[in-house]
């Protein structure tokens, strides 16, 4: 991880401690929804973590000694593409397939 992802995961976790501070004075001084709020929102940072330090992974496992660096974005776009199935199926939103698709369910037995 860069210095800048550091600074960003650093970012987050003051962020999530503040939030669960606010938390606990929200409990003993404040309405019991807002404490759930702040509860469910402290979470949210700890989650951003969580996805730096995969990019910072997938970063990793792409770079060798053969291959040119690729960004995070590329890599996460190269797995959405991979995901995708056919043609009809990724601009429709992923409602209909192809009529050659395997993966498509035949009108007949759709419910
Ligand atoms: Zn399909």
């Amino acid at each position: 991880m860069n210095r800048s992802g550091r600074l960003l995961c650093a970012l987050y976790l003051a962020t999530s401690g503040g939030l669960a501070s606010t938390t606990v004075l929200t409990l003993t001084h404040g309405p019991r929804w807002a404490a759930l709020l702040f509860a469910a929102a402290s979470v949210v940072p700890v989650i951003a973590v969580v996805r730096e330090t995969l990019i910072r992974d997938l970063r990793a496992a792409c770079a060798g000694p053969r291959r040119p660096a690729r960004s995070a974005a590329d890599e996460i776009v190269r797995e959405e593409l991979y995901a995708a199935c056919c043609e009809r199926w990724w601009t429709s939103l992923g409602a209909d397939h192809d009529a050659g698709c395997p993966h498509r369910i035949p009108r007949s037995s759709a419910a």
